[in-house]
C-alpha cells in the first residue's frame, strides 16, 4: 500500500473522528468487539499456528483482547479522559480581573503503531494501543509484525468492515505490511504522524526514537521495550516454602516460553537455609521440560545467543543449559552469579534475555539488595517477596526504577485496569509517564487545550457551561458531580 494514500485517508479520517459524537464512537468500538468474535474460531487457529502457543494462551488473549475494544467503549463513554476542567473568571478580583479558563484533552491526530510479535492478539494491530488510539479519536495506521502476518489480516478484514458498515471513514483504521524497516520508518518520518506506539527490542525502539526526535518537528514515540523486571527474595520465603517458591518462579519464567515483557529474568536471593532446595527444585522442573518452539528463527538465535554471553562472564555458572533443538524450540535455562560478579557485570547483566531464562543473584548479606537495587536502570516490574522481612528501604529503591512493584506475586499476568501502571522509566519505555496497558494508556494520544474567555457556543460540548455530554469535570480545582 503506497503511504502517500493511506495517510491522506488519516488526514480525511481525523477530524471526523475528533469532533464526532462520542457515543457513535463507543458504539464502533463495542461493534467492532462483536464483528471480532465472529471472526474468532477462525483468528483463534491462524494465531495458533503462525505463534505455535497453545489454544489456551491463544484463547486466553484473545478474549483479553476483546475484552479492551468493549472496556474502552465504556472509557469513551464515560468522558473522564477528557479531563475537562473549568475555572471560573472573577471579573471583579484585585489587582486585576482573572479571565474564564477551561481545558480539556483532543486527539493528537493520525497515529502510527507497531503491533507487537509476542502478544499478537492483546498488543498486535487488534490490542491496545489500536484500540486506545481508536477510543481517544485518533485514526490509526498499524503495521502489524511479520511473525504473525496471517493473523493480522483477519483482524484487519473483522474492523474494516464494521468501519465500512457504520459509515465511519476508511481512513480511520489502516493497517499496513512489510518486512522491510524501510516501511516503519517511512511511516514515522511522514509529516501526518503525530504520535507512534511501539512494543518491542530496545534496539528497535530506540532507533524509532531517534527517527522521531530528528524529525524537523519531533513526535512522541511510546516505546514500550526490554525489561528483565528483578525479583527480591528474602530468608523467610526460603526458610517456609523453597520448594513452592522455585515452582511458582519456574512458571512465571516459562509462561509463553518466556516471551513475555515481564518475564522475571532477573532473581536476587539470600546465601540462607532452603536456597540449595530451590535450586534443586527448579533444576528439576526445568530438565523435565520439553523444549518449546519461540516466536521466529531470530527470537531463538538472540536467546541462544544471550545464554552464550551469560556463559563467557566470569562468575557466572549455568545450571541448565540444553541447547537449541530444531524449530526454533528452546529450553528452560537456569544461571547462577554471587553480588559481586553482578555488580562487576551489570551492564551485560541487566540486558533481557528474551525466552525462558532467568540469573539467580546469590547475596550474602540482605543489605546488597539494596545495593542492587540502587544501579537498576529502568524496569517494567520489580518484586519483594517476603511475609516478614524488613523491606521499607527497599521498597523506596524499587520505586526509584520500577513501573509496577508486585508483593509476594510475579509481574506476569498484567490486569488490564484503570489504576494499572504498565511502563516504567527507559530503558523500559521512551516515556515513564504513559502505560501502554490498562484504561490509563487513553493519555498517550491526547494532548490538551485551553481556552480562555470563549464565548459557551463556540466552546466544545465538553466544556459548555450545562455539560451537555453529562461528563465528570473538575469546576475551580473541585471534582465536580455530573
Ligand atoms: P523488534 O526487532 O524490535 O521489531 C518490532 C517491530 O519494529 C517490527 O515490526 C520491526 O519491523 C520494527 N523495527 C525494529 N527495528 C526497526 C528499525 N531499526 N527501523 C524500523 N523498524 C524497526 O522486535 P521483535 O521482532 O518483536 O523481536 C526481536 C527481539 O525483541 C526479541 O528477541 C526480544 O529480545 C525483543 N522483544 C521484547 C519485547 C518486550 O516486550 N520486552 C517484546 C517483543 C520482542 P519489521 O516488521 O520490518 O521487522
Amino acid at each position: 500500500m503506497p503511504i502517500g494514500g493511506a495517510f491522506r485517508r488519516a488526514a480525511e479520517a481525523a477530524p471526523v473522528l475528533a469532533q464526532g459524537i462520542l457515543k457513535d464512537r463507543a458504539t464502533l468500538l463495542d461493534y467492532i468487539a462483536s464483528s471480532l468474535a465472529a471472526d474468532g474460531k477462525a483468528i483463534v487457529e491462524c494465531c495458533q499456528k503462525e505463534t505455535s502457543y497453545s489454544a489456551e494462551r491463544v484463547q486466553g488473549e484473545f478474549r483479553r483482547m476483546l475484552a479492551l475494544w468493549t472496556t474502552f467503549a465504556e472509557v469513551v463513554r464515560n468522558g473522564g479522559w477528557l479531563e475537562a476542567r473549568i475555572d471560573a473568571a472573577q471579573p471583579d478580583r484585585q489587582p486585576m480581573p482573572k479571565p474564564d479558563i477551561r481545558r480539556m484533552n483532543v486527539p493528537v491526530g493520525p497515529v502510527v503503531i507497531f503491533g507487537s510479535s509476542n502478544f499478537p492478539l492483546a498488543l498486535g494491530v487488534a490490542g491496545s494501543d489500536p484500540v486506545s488510539a481508536l477510543a481517544a479519536g485518533c485514526p490509526v495506521l498499524v503495521k502489524g509484525h511479520p511473525s504473525h502476518a496471517g493473523t493480522s489480516e483477519l483482524l484487519r478484514r473483522a474492523i474494516v468492515r464494521v468501519i465500512q458498515e457504520s459509515g465511519f471513514p476508511t481512513g480511520v483504521y489502516q493497517q499496513l505490511e512489510g518486512e522491510s524497516y524501510e516501511l516503519g520508518q517511512a511511516l514515522v518520518r511522514h509529516p501526518e504522524t503525530r504520535a507512534v506506539g511501539f512494543t518491542g527490542s530496545l534496539r528497535g525502539g530506540r532507533a524509532l526514537y531517534d527517527i522521531a526526535a530528528a524529525r524537523p518537528d519531533p513526535i512522541p514515540v511510546y516505546a514500550e521495550m526490554g525489561s528483565v523486571n528483578p525479583q527480591f527474595v528474602f530468608p523467610d520465603i526460603l526458610a517456609e516454602s523453597p520448594e513452592a517458591f522455585a515452582e511458582r518462579l519456574f512458571g512465571s519464567v516459562t509462561l509463553g516460553n518466556g516471551q513475555f515483557c515481564t518475564c522475571p529474568g532477573l532473581v536476587f536471593v539470600p546465601k540462607r537455609a532452603g536456597l540449595d532446595v530451590l535450586i534443586k527444585r527448579y533444576i528439576s522442573l526445568a530438565k523435565s521440560a520439553k523444549a518449546l518452539p519461540m516466536l521466529n528463527g531470530g527470537m531463538s538465535t538472540t536467546f541462544a545467543d544471550g545464554v552464550t554471553a551469560w556463559k563467557r562472564l566470569a562468575g557466572v555458572t549455568l545450571h541448565v543449559d540444553r541447547p537449541c533443538t530444531n524449530d526454533f524450540a528452546v529450553s528452560p535455562v537456569l544461571a547462577q552469579t554471587d553480588f559481586d560478579s553482578f555488580m562487576t557485570h551489570r551492564d551485560g547483566l541487566l540486558e533481557e534475555v528474551f525466552g525462558p531464562a532467568t540469573l539467580l543473584v546469590v547475596c550474602e548479606e540482605l543489605a546488597q539488595f539494596n545495593t542492587a537495587a540502587a544501579v537498576m536502570g529502568g524496569q517494567l516490574g520489580a518484586s519483594i517477596h517476603s511475609q516478614s522481612g524488613d523491606t521499607q528501604l527497599l521498597m523506596l529503591a524499587l520505586q526509584r526504577f520500577a513501573g509496577r512493584i508486585v508483593v509476594n506475586g510475579f509481574p506476569t499476568g498484567i490486569e488490564t485496569t484503570h489504576a494499572m501502571h504498565h511502563g516504567g522509566p527507559y530503558p523500559a519505555t521512551t516515556h515513564s509517564q504513559f502505560t501502554s496497558l490498562g484504561q490509563s494508556a487513553i493519555r498517550r494520544w491526547l494532548r490538551p487545550v485551553c481556552f480562555q474567555d470563549t464565548p459557551n457556543l463556540w466552546l466544545p460540548e465538553a466544556l459548555q457551561d450545562d455539560n451537555p455530554l453529562g461528563i465528570p469535570r473538575m469546576m475551580d480545582g473541585v471534582n465536580a458531580a455530573h
